[in-house]
């Protein structure tokens, strides 16, 4: 097995460091850079990702036709774990959830027509996107399958859309949207998955939920559907496809989300180790403490395990299996890391690292959802015992 990164990605991976260090990390430094949400300004977003346009960094994980690197899912995760050294990295490189995600899924199942109209102007910058399933109690969270509750009515050639979502991320400000609604009371193939814009009659945002930590541009919102008519044309993939078009965007999504927080996991480390190498107490740097010490080599080892994870993972993806083993455990494996990652950093910090002196804080409140969004840990374990009990010794096979 060799891990070592083909010279094309060992390119864009210093290229992505280095525009990171000279052109992220200083807006990020100034407080004036925020919006009030806690993200980039959208001014300085559009300026940043002018110059990533501008520097070929751009759109890595797309198919070269349709203006990306095609860097594949195993080049993604040593980019995009780069670009999340900084807090604003993702978005500068259009390389954030959920636009990520939508055009992944967009490039494998849309038609050219879909492409044009609907992935092309994301992939420009042009628009912002949303992915809209889950919805509040009574409907759908972890089991979209058995209790999506909002229905698409075919009549004529057109879907009518009725129903209730919520914590749909970046739907303020989001011009496309990929809807996930019943179709049937088929358990299998009852949803199916649409595309509408934002400009379409027929539906609305309720409220953008207040969260405890910084937001995604556009919020994570609560969206009515009362009649919204959608075109048969805008239909992805057959009827009855929903819940296979939401496992393959989610398959790669929830990676991404992976390699993003090992990106911030290691940035927290590295703010950590800034400290500890310089910070005096009982007439020594803290780092020369055993403890310390065995805080920071815990750390890395994690944030070690997890790249192993998710370069495992993406090298399935990589060879066309759905790899939704793999996933579960990097998914589970690297929202813990994040956690334990910016939690130790805090601690080690002392003070300073309670303050919004440093990014810390910021990616402690951030990273809790990490064990919530894209199934919870505790999904994803389910899902892992189905696996053992179906395959027995098998589950640890090597290969595909
Ligand atoms: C910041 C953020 C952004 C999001 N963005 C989007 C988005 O853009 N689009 C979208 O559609 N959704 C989005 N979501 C929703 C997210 O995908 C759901 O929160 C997630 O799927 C869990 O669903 P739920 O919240 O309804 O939890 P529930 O289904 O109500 O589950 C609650 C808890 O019960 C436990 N649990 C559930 N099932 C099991 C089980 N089988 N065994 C043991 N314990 C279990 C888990 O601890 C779980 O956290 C987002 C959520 C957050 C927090």
């Amino acid at each position: 097995m060799d891990f070592t990164l083909s010279p094309e990605i060992e390119d864009y991976r210093q290229r992505v460091r280095q525009f990171v260090d000279h052109n992220i990390l200083p807006l990020e430094q100034d407080a004036a850079s925020f919006d009030a949400h806690e993200n980039i300004r959208e001014d300085l977003l559009s300026s940043v990702r002018q110059q990533a346009k501008e520097a070929g960094l751009w759109a890595f994980q797309l198919p070269k036709a349709y203006g990306g690197l095609d860097v594949g899912v195993v080049g993604m995760a040593a980019l995009y774990e780069e670009m999340n050294r900084s807090i604003f990295g993702p978005a500068c490189f259009n390389a954030a959830a959920p636009d990520d995600g939508n055009m992944m899924l967009l490039a494998k199942q849309g038609t050219e027509a879909q492409k044009a109209r609907w992935m092309m102007p994301i992939v420009e910058g042009k628009v912002r996107s949303s992915f809209v399933m889950t919805e509040p109690h009574p409907g759908s969270g972890s089991d979209p399958a058995g209790m999506m509750l909002t229905r698409a009515e075919k009549r004529g050639d057109k879907w009518v859309i009725n129903g209730h979502k919520w914590f749909i991320t970046g739907a303020e400000g989001a011009k496309h949207f990929i809807l996930i609604a019943r179709t049937s009371d088929h358990p299998r193939k009852g949803l199916t998955a649409f595309m509408f814009h934002a400009d379409q009659p027929g539906w609305h945002i309720q409220r953008r939920i207040p969260i405890m930590g910084p937001e995604e541009h556009g919020g994570h919102c609560e969206l009515i559907f009362d009649g919204l008519e959608i075109d048969d044309a805008d239909r992805l993939m057959a009827v009855g496809d929903g819940l296979k078009a939401t496992q393959i965007r989610l398959g790669t999504a929830r990676l991404t989300h992976c390699m993003r927080w090992l990106g911030l996991a290691k940035r927290s480390m590295e703010i950590a180790n800034d400290y500890v190498s310089n910070r005096q107490a009982f007439g020594s740097p803290l780092g020369q403490r055993e403890s310390v010490q065995h805080a920071m080599g815990k750390i890395a080892m994690d944030i070690q395990v997890g790249r192993l994870l998710v370069m495992n993972a993406a090298w399935k993806l990589d060879q066309g299996d759905f790899a939704r083993k793999e996933v579960s455990m990097a998914k589970i494996a690297v929202a813990d890391t994040l956690h334990n990652a910016v939690d130790t950093a805090i601690q080690l910090n002392g003070a300073r690292g309670y303050s919004k002196d440093t990014v810390l804080e910021w990616i402690y409140r951030y990273a809790r959802q990490a064990k919530l969004v894209d199934g919870a840990s505790e999904v994803h374990k389910m899902v892992l015992s189905g696996f053992y009990n179906a395959e027995g010794n098998d589950f640890w096979r090597w290969g595909l």
